[in-house]
């Protein structure tokens, strides 16, 4: 099983991400985190990604296709689902990411899409951002990151309506509600 993890900044996509990933052997793979680290690295991906990561802004598609491309081609010597959390994010991205399905033959992808109101997104993130210091979770980039959201990505889901089953997934309640929601939607018992 391959899952892709799909909601607005704040939702809980990282959380719920990596509790899958264990429940379920899956090979947990966040653009959002491998950005960080190549920016606190000061590796050239780091260095095209800051400035767009530390404004809210989306780092171009051809960046971001080309690294989950790289990631996906390595994961597939391996014999473990993956759990992508943070991508696709544009519909430019989602087609990559099909076309690449077909030429490696992946099967077995479930999509879960997780929402709450953006009231709830915004609270979220402001206490992130204070209890973690990301700097991206400021006022100001998280009502940008939300514009960007409903302009680029949310078209994804118009995109994937019309080949792929989207389960959808009420992200506000306790982690623990949340992830036992997604469970019952997968219908898939955890490994652990
Ligand atoms: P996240 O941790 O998923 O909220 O991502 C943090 C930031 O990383 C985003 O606001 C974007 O700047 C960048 N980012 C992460 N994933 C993508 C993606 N698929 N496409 C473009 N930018 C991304």
């Amino acid at each position: 099983m391959n899952i892709i993890l799909f909601g607005p900044p704040g939702v809980g996509k990282g959380t719920q991400a990596q509790l899958l990933a264990s429940a379920y052997n899956l090979h947990h793979i966040s653009t959002g985190d491998m950005l960080r680290a190549a920016i606190k690295g000061g590796t050239e991906l780091g260095k095209v990604a800051k400035g767009h990561v530390e404004s809210g802004a989306l780092v171009p598609d051809d960046v971001i296709i080309g690294l989950v491309k790289e990631v996906l081609l390595e994961q597939m010597e391996h014999e473990r689902g993956f759990l992508l959390d943070g991508f696709p994010r544009t519909v430019d991205q989602a087609k990559a990411l099909e076309q690449l399905f077909t030429e490696i033959a992946i099967q077995d992808v479930r999509i879960i899409s997780l929402d709450a109101p953006e009231e709830e997104l915004i609270t979220r993130m402001v206490k992130r951002g204070q209890d973690l210091g990301r700097a991206d979770d400021t006022e100001e980039t998280i009502r940008h990151r939300l514009n960007v959201y409903q302009q680029q990505t949310e078209p994804v889901k118009g995109y994937y309506a019309q080949s792929r089953e989207i389960m959808s997934v009420d992200g506000l309640g306790s982690v623990e509600e949340v992830t036992q929601r997604i469970m019952k939607c997968l219908g898939h018992p955890a490994l652990v």
